[in-house]
């Protein structure tokens, strides 16, 4: 056997731009084969700039979408013959829909679908292969979940219902698969979008300062705790959400 064909295999979705492209670089550094699913066709092309040998393979598919949710995984098995790992950080990063009398059905929905239905969809084809690896899977809600501001109602309760819908589908997948999610808080991706969006990052020291840890998050700080999840040193942490927010929700904040 191949040194290539003893790596561990996850899929990460939305792994070509922001927080996963940030997870796609780290796990493929230590030792994962990567398949990466995103709907934007241009970022996974730009990806072929970076160097990957054949721990790489990236796919264009909805996580909305059932059919395309299937082929994919499939195609991780074709490619590779074993899905070890999950990891569902695709989303509608977006969290404003503005006011809920405003709110059109359809918009909540698609917050919904892709947000939530996606990663159910994600588990639901993945599940049988990860199970034969005794596998993990990590889900990327959001701080969102457990606090707001105005008019973001969608994005928090897709964000809501992806970290409750984590400890019931621990529960039910125990002694065979681990199942926990991260919540993020601000996480700056400006630097780590496909190259007609990428930016310098922008952020003020204020910024930096409001953080109890000092300072804004970035994409390495949620990939290593996944790296650290879906691996060994894990095995006794399944259905929970841990908060990497530089200390922000546990922060109070009273004016004078
Ligand atoms: P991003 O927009 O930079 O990247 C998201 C990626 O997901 C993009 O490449 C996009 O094309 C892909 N994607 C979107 N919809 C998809 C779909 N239907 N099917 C497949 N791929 C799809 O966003 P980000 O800031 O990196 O956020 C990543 C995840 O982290 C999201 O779930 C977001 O809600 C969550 N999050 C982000 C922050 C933050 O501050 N950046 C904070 C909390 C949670």
């Amino acid at each position: 056997m191949s040194e290539d064909r003893q790596k561990p295999v996850v899929l990460v979705t939305g792994g070509a731009q922001g927080i996963g492209l940030g997870i796609t670089r780290h796990l493929l550094l230590n030792g994962w084969r990567v398949a990466l699913l995103d709907l934007d066709e241009e970022a996974l092309l730009a990806l072929d700039d970076e160097p990957h040998g054949d721990a790489r393979l990236a796919i264009a598919a909805d996580v909305s979408r059932e059919a395309e949710v299937a082929a994919a995984v499939q195609r991780v098995l074709d490619q590779w013959g074993r899905l070890d790992a999950v990891i569902n950080n695709a989303g509608i990063a977006n969290p404003v829909s503005g006011p809920l009398a405003k709110l059109e059905l359809d918009h909540w929905q698609r917050w919904l679908d892709v947000n939530l239905t996606g990663a159910m969809l994600v588990c639901k084809h993945s599940i049988d292969a990860l199970r034969r690896r005794r596998g993990a899977i990590v889900n990327i809600a959001s701080t969102r979940a457990l606090q707001s501001e105005p008019d973001c109602e969608a994005y928090a309760a897709s964000k809501g219902g992806l970290v409750a819908f984590t400890h019931a589908l621990a529960v039910s997948l125990g002694g065979d698969v681990r199942v926990n999610a991260i919540s993020p808080g601000w996480i700056a991706v400006d630097d780590f979008k496909k190259p007609a969006q990428r930016r310098p990052l922008a952020l003020r020291p204020e910024d930096h300062e409001q953080h109890p840890a000092g300072r804004v998050g970035r994409p390495h700080d949620i990939a290593a705790l996944c790296a650290f999840l879906i691996g060994p040193e894990a095995g006794f942490i399944t259905g929970q959400n841990l908060v990497v927010d530089g200390g922000m929700t546990r922060k109070m904040i009273y004016r004078d």
